[in-house]
C-alpha cells in the first residue's frame, strides 16, 4: 500500500519534486516545505545540460536505488571526461582489487595550477616561525582552502557513497556565481567510498533481499543485515579505526594520497541508527589533550552554520554528544593531525535504512532524503569554508607551528637492535604520516630517559649511538606524541572506544621516552633506512635453527608445517661449540632427515619473509640440550581452523584471520561456526574459536559441544580467545569461576547493592566498572615450553576484564602484573580484581590441550606484542599434546 509512494519519495528528495504533493500519509514532509522552497540552496538548479546526469549514465535517479561500485566508477569516468571541473584519480585497491578513487572538483583555472596550490599549501606546514603570515599573504593571493570528504568508510551506510555521485554531478554541472566563487576559492577532493568490498557486500545483500518494490515495514528481511555485514572491508576490519595504524591496504593507499593534500577542512561522512537524529559538528568528552584548542573553536564555528542550514529546513539535528576525539585512529581525529579542521557527520540511516524505512507511523525516511541531508551538511561545509578560507588557511599554518614549539614535548627512544620487521612498521608510519626520526650520534645515559613499562627512570641505563630518536617537536608532533606517550590524558573515563594504545608497548618495542630536554642529546637525521634482508648464516651440515626471538617465528613454524619438515623445538636455551646461542623453542630442522628440496624451498621462504636463520654445523652443545635430546620435542605439525561466522565477533574473527593469512602467513583452514557439529575435525589439530558476542551457547549446543570434548580428547588442541576462552574454561574444562567486569560474586570490598544508589550514583558506578579498552601489562611464563620467545611482560589492550579460571594441575600461561594498569581507563577497583589473575591458560584434556585467552589479543591488527600469544597457542598447542608426545608427560 505504501509501497508507491516510497518509490515516489525515493526520487523525490534529491530531484525537488518535493513540491508536488506524494500522499496524504506523508504529512510530515510536505508541512516541512511550507515556509518556502530552500532546497535550491544545496541542488544549484541552474545546471548545464551538457553534463551527464546519474541518470543518463546509470539509468537511475541518485536515491531510487543502490548503486554498484563499479557502476559509480564508470558514472564518475565520464563526468570527469565531460566537465573541466572534474579530474579522477586512483590512488590504490581495495583487498579484492576494486579501485580506490578521488574526484578532484575545482575551477578549470585552478586545475592549471594545481600543483603549485599543493607546492604553496604544503609551505604551511613546517612549522616555520613566519608561518601564519606566510598563510596570511597566500590568502591574499588567492590560494584557495583545501576541502576533502571522505564517503562511506562503512560499507553499509547506504547513503554515503550515493551523495558523493550525486555532489560530484552537482558540483560539475552547476552555473552562476555562487558556484564559480565555490569552485575559484575552494579545490574540494571527494573520495566516495572508502571501503568499496564493503560496500558491495552490503549492496549485494541488499538487492537480493528486496522484492519489486522497497518494503518500509520496521521488520522486513531487509533490515537484518547477515553476519558480518558490509560495515568492515575484506578482512572485517573496521577502516574507521585504522586511520592511524595503515594495517589495511586501503587506509595506506589513502593516506598516502591524503597527504599530497593535506587539506584544512575534512569531513566523514557516515551514517547511524535509522531512529537517530542528524549528528553533525562538535563531539563529546574526551577529546584528546593533544588536540589544540583551536580545532575544538572552529569545530563550534562549522556546528553553528551546520546548525543555521538544519533549521532552515526544520530538521532534527544533534551536536555535541556520544562521538569523542580521543583515539587516534577514527576518521575524524587522524586528519586532525594533519592540520584539518576534521568532523564526524553521521546521517540517520545506517544498514537497517534500507531504501526506505517507517520510522514512526507517518514518517517514512526513505534513502533520497539521507542523501539530501548529507548534501545540505556537504554545500554548508564548503560554504562555511569558502567564508572562512583565510582563516583556515592561517590556522592550518599554526597548529604546525604549534606542534613544533609545544612546551610539553617529548622524546621517544627506539633500539636499533629490535626486530627489523617492527622497525619497518615504524619506518612505514613515519614516511607515509610525515614524521621524522633521527639517530643518536653518541651514547647518552640520564636520569630524564624513562621506562615504558614503569614510567620510571632507569638506574644507570646507556643508550648507545644509533638507538632511533623521534622527537615530538616537529611539525606532525601532535600525531606522535598521541602515538608514542606512555599514556594519554583522560578529561573524562566516561568513554566508549579504547583509550590507551602506545605504540612502543602494544608493538612490542626496546623503547624509552623522555619528558624534557636532555640538553647532550645529539643526534642527526635517518634519511634512509631499507630493512635487512633475510638471511641464512654459516654453512654446516647438521640442521638449520631458526631462533624463536624474532617477530615472524610463527611464521617459520608455518613454513616448516608447510614444508612438512620433521623438526624439533629447542627446550632450552643451548649454547653450541662455535659460540651460536639457540634461545629457546628455536626451531631446529635437522637436515638430514629431510628432502633436500623440501629444505631449501624452507630457506627460501625464510629468506624473502626477512628472517633470519643459522646453519649448524654440531649437533652437541657446550651447554644446554645436545640438538638430538628428547628435551628438545618434536614439533607437531599445526593443522590450524578458525571458526567463522555467529557468534563470533566479525572484527576479533576478522583481526584473528588476517593474522594468519596475512601478517603471518601460517596455513590455516577458515571454517563455519555452524558445521562444527559436522566436519570431519579430525581434518585438523587446533581450532582456534575467536571472541564471540552474545550468546555462544545458542549456536554451540550440546551435540558441538559432545564434539569439541571428544575431538579435544583425542589430540586436539582447543584455542578460545575472550568469551569463546570463558565459555571453552565452563562448557569443554568444565570448571566454574571466569569472572567479568559486571560479576558481582568477584567483589573484594563490599559495595552497596545497586539498588541503594541514585540514578546518578548507578551511572558513576557502570562507569567505575566499564573497560573501554585500557592498556594492561601482561606477564607470560617464560618457562613453560609454549611461551619460549614471548618477552618477559608486554602490554594488552584489555575490554572485557575477564579473568579466567584455573585447575590446580592447569597452567597459567600468561597473568595480569601485580600493578597491571601501563595506560588507560581502569578503576582502581578494576586494577585490584585483575591483578595477577590469570590471562592465559593452558589444561591438558585427556589427550589434548585446552588454552584459553582471557581477552582479544589482535585488536586492529596492531598489537603485535600481545598477538603472540594467539600464535603460540594455535603452532605450538600440538606439540604439547601428550599424544603426539609419546616420549614423556615432561610439561606436566
Ligand atoms: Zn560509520
Amino acid at each position: 500500500m505504501f509501497h508507491r509512494s516510497v518509490r515516489l519519495l525515493l526520487v523525490a528528495f534529491v530531484f525537488g519534486l518535493l513540491v508536488v504533493p506524494i500522499t496524504a500519509d506523508d504529512h510530515t514532509r510536505t508541512d516541512l516545505l511550507a515556509t518556502g522552497d530552500p532546497y535550491d540552496a544545496i541542488r544549484f538548479d541552474d545546471r548545464d545540460p551538457g553534463v551527464p546526469t546519474p541518470r543518463n549514465i546509470l539509468g537511475h535517479d541518485i536515491g531510487e536505488r543502490f548503486t554498484r561500485h563499479a557502476e559509480m566508477i564508470g558514472y564518475l569516468r565520464v563526468l570527469a571526461d565531460a566537465s573541466d571541473r572534474v579530474h579522477m584519480h586512483q590512488y590504490g585497491r581495495s583487498v579484492q582489487g576494486r579501485p580506490l578513487v578521488t574526484l578532484t572538483i575545482t575551477s578549470p583555472e585552478n586545475h592549471a595550477r594545481l600543483p603549485r596550490i599543493l607546492e604553496r599549501n604544503a609551505e604551511l606546514t613546517t612549522g616555520e616561525r613566519n608561518a601564519a603570515d606566510r598563510a596570511r599573504s597566500l590568502a591574499r593571493d588567492s590560494q584557495p582552502a583545501l576541502v576533502w570528504f571522505s564517503f562511506g568508510v562503512h560499507g553499509n551506510e547506504g547513503s554515503n557513497m550515493e551523495t558523493a555521485i550525486q555532489l560530484a554531478y552537482i558540483l560539475a554541472a552547476a552555473r552562476g556565481e555562487r558556484i564559480d566563487g565555490l569552485l575559484r576559492d575552494l579545490v574540494l577532493v571527494i573520495d566516495p567510498s572508502l571501503n568499496p568490498d564493503g560496500q558491495m557486500r552490503y549492496v549485494t545483500w541488499f538487492q537480493n533481499i528486496m522484492g519489486s518494490e522497497p518494503n518500509a515495514h520496521r521488520w522486513a528481511a531487509e533490515r537484518s543485515e547477515p553476519w558480518p555485514g558490509g560495515r568492515s572491508n575484506h578482512y572485517l576490519f573496521d577502516l574507521n579505526r585504522d586511520w592511524s595504524w595503515l594495517v589495511q591496504p586501503e587506509s595506506l593507499a589513502r593516506l598516502r594520497h591524503y597527504r599530497a593534500y593535506r587539506p584544512q577542512v575534512h569531513v566523514d561522512f557516515h551514517e547511524q541508527g535509522a531512529d537517530s537524529p542528524h549528528f553533525f559538528g562538535e563531539g563529546d568528552t574526551p577529546y584528546n589533550l593533544n588536540i589544540p584548542i583551536s580545532t575544538r573553536e572552529w569545530l563550534a564555528k562549522y556546528t553553528e552554520d551546520l546548525s543555521r542550514a538544519f533549521d532552515e529546513f526544520g530538521l532534527l539535528y544533534s551536536t555535541r554528544e556520544r562521538f569523542d576525539y580521543l583515539y587516534p585512529g577514527y576518521g575524524k581525529v587522524t586528519p586532525v593531525y594533519h592540520g584539518a579542521m576534521s568532523v564526524l557527520n553521521e546521517q540517520a540511516g545506517h544498514s537497517r535504512g534500507g531504501l526506505a524505512i517507517e520510522v514512526e507511523p507517518g514518517y517514512t525516511l526513505t534513502l533520497a532524503e539521507r542523501i539530501r541531508n548529507q548534501l545540505i551538511v556537504a554545500i554548508t561545509y564548503l560554504e562555511t569554508t569558502q567564508r572562512f578560507r583565510a582563516e583556515q588557511l592561517e590556522r592550518f599554518a599554526s597548529f604546525f607551528r604549534e606542534a613544533v614549539t609545544d612546551e610539553n614535548s617529548e622524546i621517544y627512544f627506539i633500539a636499533r637492535d629490535n626486530d627489523p620487521a617492527l622497525l619497518a612498521k615504524v619506518w612505514t608510519l613515519a614516511e607515509v604520516h610525515g614524521f621524522r626520526i633521527e639517530t643518536l650520534d653518541r651514547p647518552i645515559s640520564s636520569g630524564a630517559v624513562l621506562s615504558y613499562q614503569t614510567g620510571e627512570p632507569i638506574d644507570n641505563h646507556t643508550l648507545p649511538a644509533g638507538t632511533w630518536v623521534i622527537r615530538s617537536a616537529q611539525p606532525m608532533g601532535f600525531f606522535i606524541k598521541t602515538l608514542f606517550e606512555r599514556e594519554p590524558e583522560i578529561e573524562d573515563p566516561d568513554t566508549y572506544d579504547i583509550t590507551a594504545w602506545s605504540l612502543p608497548v602494544v608493538f612490542g618495542l626496546d623503547a624509552w621516552y623522555a619528558k624534557r630536554s636532555i640538553p647532550t642529546l645529539s643526534t642527526s637525521p635517518l634519511a634512509e633506512w631499507t630493512r635487512p634482508t633475510g638471511s641464512i648464516e654459516g654453512d654446516g651440515r647438521v640442521a638449520i635453527m631458526v631462533p624463536s626471538t624474532q617477530y615472524h617465528f610463527p611464521h617459520a613454524l608455518g613454513l616448516a608445517a608447510h614444508h612438512a619438515l620433521h623438526s624439533r623445538l629447542a627446550g632450552d636455551a643451548i649454547e653450541m661449540p662455535d659460540g651460536v646461542v639457540v634461545p629457546p623453542g628455536s626451531l631446529i630442522v635437522h637436515t638430514q632427515r629431510n628432502d633436500a628440496d623440501a629444505v631449501r624451498a624452507f630457506e627460501r621462504d625464510l629468506v624473502s619473509a626477512g628472517l633470519t636463520a643459522r646453519r649448524l654445523a654440531r649437533g652437541i652443545s657446550t651447554t644446554g640440550p645436545v640438538l638430538g635430546a628428547n628435551a628438545n620435542r618434536r614439533f607437531v605439525h599445526p593443522r590450524i581452523a578458525i571458526v567463522r561466522d555467529r557468534p563470533t565477533s566479525s572484527l576479533d574473527f576478522g583481526a584473528t584471520w588476517h593474522l594468519f593469512d596475512v601478517e603471518q602467513r601460517i596455513d590455516h583452514t577458515i571454517v563455519l561456526a555452524d558445521q562444527l557439529g559436522r566436519l570431519d575435525l579430525d581434518q585438523f589439530n587446533v581450532l582456534i574459536i575467536p571472541n564471540c558476542w552474545g550468546s555462544i551457547g545458542a549456536v554451540f549446543d550440546d551435540r558441538i559441544v559432545e564434539r569439541l570434548d571428544a575431538w579435544v580428547r583425542s589430540g586436539g588442541t582447543l584455542v578460545g580467545v575472550g568469551s569463546a576462552g570463558a565459555w571453552a574454561s565452563g562448557r569443554i574444562l568444565r570448571i566454574d569461576g571466569s569472572s567479568s567486569d559486571d560479576d558481582e560474586s568477584s567483589d573484594k570490598e563490599e559495595r552497596p547493592v545497586a539498588s541503594a544508589l541514585t540514578f546518578e550514583e548507578r551511572r558513576a558506578r557502570s562507569v567505575e566498572d566499564r573497560i573501554p579498552g585500557a592498556l594492561l601489562q601482561v606477564r607470560p611464563d617464560t618457562t613453560h615450553p609454549i611461551m619460549f620467545g614471548a618477552p618477559e611482560w608486554l602490554g594488552a589492550v584489555v575490554r572485557s576484564g575477564r579473568t579466567l579460571p584455573v585447575r590446580d594441575n592447569g597452567f597459567v600461561l600468561a597473568r595480569y602484573a601485580d600493578q597491571p594498569r601501563l595506560a588507560g581507563v581502569l578503576s582502581d577497583r578494576n586494577a585490584s580484581r585483575l591483578a595477577n589473575q590469570p590471562a592465559m591458560t593452558l589444561h591438558r584434556h585427556s589427550g589434548g590441550v585446552v588454552i584459553c585467552i582471557a581477552d582479544e589479543v589482535a585488536t586492529r591488527g596492531f598489537t603485535h606484542a600481545a598477538q603472540r600469544l594467539l600464535l603460540n597457542a594455535a603452532t605450538l598447542g600440538p606439540s604439547m599434546t601428550s599424544r603426539h608426545q609419546p616420549l614423556g608427560d615432561e610439561i606436566d
